[in-house]
């Protein structure tokens, strides 16, 4: 491969995890040269580093995984219902393995920038090594996950005791038996890490800044027989999964919640609660958009919420009131509600009474009260969707920065290509359905755009495709005008409209018009001779 060789490859893809790896493998059966560089010292992405107690999918591992190829459907066995993080990294080392991928992955080394000769129609990609690499592509298969959050928190460099991350948490894993451990944070990764480690610790204490609606995973061992009938339907499944809104069969209903009687309404909702999961949301078509139906869905699952919590005033802020469920992203959990009925665990409202600092030993509120911790763990999120892009220094034609032409918010053309950026490629990008869809077809389906694309280009005898500024601006108002529709704007602290980050403009990122009619939409445009892009 090439090491500052000289040699001009046909794609650099930037990113290890289910994304890159499956653009290099479609890559490399097209007879292309390609080469992964990815910061990990490991392949896996989200997988790799996201290693904390608990962690697991909360699609169901049958559809979370790559379904490209039946042969690699058939050999890997899950054996949850929601597969644990080491499995799932186990699963992509696997596939990496099966499919010969390794020598095509340049480990531990960091894109820094990405230049493009628009004579020569070539990128330069320079890394934290001192290494550049010339390709005629550039793929970004950066995640829309990957950049943790640095939390602005008083003090913080202060702790003296082991201060953890869930999203780079120790791959050697830590001992936490008999800890007073304090966890900042209660999205998706604290609701998980919290039952994880209650039994371990021998004090938990839960710093809350804005509550969650989670929907119980009932996460459950899987057998032989789910995983036959799996098998034998994986074609027919996985073609029904393209056409609905999210890449998932969650058997999505099709009624308002307007239109139903109370006694239907409350007989769809008992019975989707009873199944767990993410489903949960798809009980009526209108939950994130009409705020009555939204309204009734909320109160269902604060009343499900209360019943699981012993002490009330634990309930009380517990149990989220002031947002519409899904405006901020939902979450699945295991028992997360049912461990502050524990004796070892307590939570701390510090939307009421906030961190004033942490200190040596531990964290002082504002009311004077301090919490002696051994261990600080934040579960504080990601500089989402636009992040890891940001951090590389991209530079398109004539000199432009995509940090400049994204400061007031992302543009793209179906989150794939930017204007003023020839060749460059993202797999899921903000403006594609990505983080609302199972991201692991949604990067397939990306891959495969990408891939045939390129090889339409060869074929036509033409060297560069480019997003074009009108292509551009009618999609991202699109965009715009579907998520104004909806509640989401409404989320609190929502990282969807980057409303975590201090500073980042609030812009609704993702795409929320659905994969079926998003999938379509992009085909449309590429049989149309690739309507909104230039050609080269
Ligand atoms: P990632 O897996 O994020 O991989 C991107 C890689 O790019 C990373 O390894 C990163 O190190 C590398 N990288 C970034 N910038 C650079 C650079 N400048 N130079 C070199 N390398 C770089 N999605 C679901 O659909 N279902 C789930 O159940 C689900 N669970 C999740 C659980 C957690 C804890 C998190 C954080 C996310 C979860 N997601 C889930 C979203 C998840 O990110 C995607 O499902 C998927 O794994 C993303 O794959 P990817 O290849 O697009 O990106
Ligand atoms: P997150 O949802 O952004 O949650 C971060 C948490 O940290 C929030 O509770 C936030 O409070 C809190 N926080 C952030 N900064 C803080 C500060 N300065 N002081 C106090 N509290 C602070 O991040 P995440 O839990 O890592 O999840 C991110 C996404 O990854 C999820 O939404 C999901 O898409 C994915 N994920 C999925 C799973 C899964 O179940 N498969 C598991 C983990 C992650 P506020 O809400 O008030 O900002």
């Amino acid at each position: 491969m090439d090491e500052q060789s000289g040699v001009i490859l046909d794609a650099i893809i930037v990113g290890a995890g289910f994304g890159g790896i499956y653009a290099l493998h479609r890559m490399r059966q097209m007879g292309l040269k390609a080469q992964v560089i990815e910061a990990g010292s490991g392949i896996g992405g989200t997988w790799f580093w996201n290693r904390y107690p608990g962690a697991r999918c909360d699609i169901e591992s049958m559809q979370y995984s790559y379904s490209f190829s039946e042969e690699i459907q058939n050999e890997w066995t899950w054996s949850e219902l929601y597969a644990t993080q080491p499995e799932i990294l186990a699963y992509i080392n696997f596939v990496a393995d099966k499919l010969g991928l390794r020598d095509g992955l340049k480990l531990n080394t960091r894109v820094l920038a990405a230049t493009f000769d628009e004579d020569r129609a070539v990128w330069t990609v320079t890394c934290d090594d001192g290494s550049t690499r010339r390709a005629r592509f550039c793929v970004m298969a950066t995640g829309c996950l990957s950049i943790p959050l640095a939390p602005n928190i008083p003090g913080i460099e202060n702790f003296e005791g082991p201060l953890l991350r869930t999203s780079d948490w120790p791959a050697e894993g830590i001992d936490l038996s008999g800890q007073t451990v304090g966890i900042i944070g209660t999205g998706s990764s604290g609701i998980q890490l919290t039952p994880a480690l209650a039994p371990q610790a021998g004090r938990l204490v839960v710093y809350q800044r804005t509550p969650n609606y989670a929907i119980p995973a009932h996460n459950r061992p899987i057998d032989e027989k789910y995983v036959r009938t799996w098998r034998a339907q994986y074609p027919k499944r996985r073609a029904a999964a393209r056409m609905t809104r999210n890449n998932t069969l969650n058997n999505a209903g099709y009624r308002t919640g307007a239109e139903v009687t109370e006694d239907q309404f409350r007989t769809e909702m008992e019975s989707r609660w009873a199944i767990g999961g993410i489903a949960f949301m798809y009980g009526f078509s209108d939950i994130t958009s009409n705020p009555e139906t939204n309204h009734r869905v909320s109160e269902f699952v604060r009343e499900k919420l209360a019943e699981k919590i012993d002490d009330p005033a634990v309930a009380e802020t517990l149990i989220p009131k002031d947002y519409p469920i899904g405006a901020k992203r939902i979450c699945v959990d295991s028992n997360y509600y049912e461990t502050f009925n524990r004796d070892n665990v307590e939570l701390r409202d510090i939307q009421r009474t906030p961190i004033e600092a942490v200190t040596a030993s531990g964290i002082r509120l504002a009311d004077g009260q301090e919490d002696r911790l051994d261990v600080l763990v934040l579960a504080t999120g990601f500089d989402a969707m636009t992040g890891a892009l940001k951090r590389i220094d991209i530079t398109g034609r004539a000199g432009r920065k995509l940090v400049d032409e994204w400061e007031a918010g992302p543009l793209t053309y179906f989150g794939l290509g930017v204007a003023h950026f020839p060749n460059m490629f993202i797999v899921a990008g903000p403006g594609s359905p990505s983080v609302f869809s199972n991201m692991v077809t949604s990067a397939e389906q990306h891959v495969d755009w990408i891939c045939d694309t390129i090889r339409h280009l060869d074929a036509v005898g033409r060297s560069s495709i480019e997003v074009t500024e009108d292509a551009q601006d009618a999609w991202v108002r699109h965009v715009n005008e579907v998520a104004d529709a909806t509640l989401m704007f409404e989320g609190k602290n929502s990282w969807y409209i980057g409303a975590n980050v201090p500073g980042k403009p609030r812009v609704f990122m993702p795409y929320l018009g659905g994969v079926a009619d998003y999938l379509a939409a992009l085909e449309d445009a590429t049989r149309d001779g690739y309507r909104g892009f230039q050609i080269a």
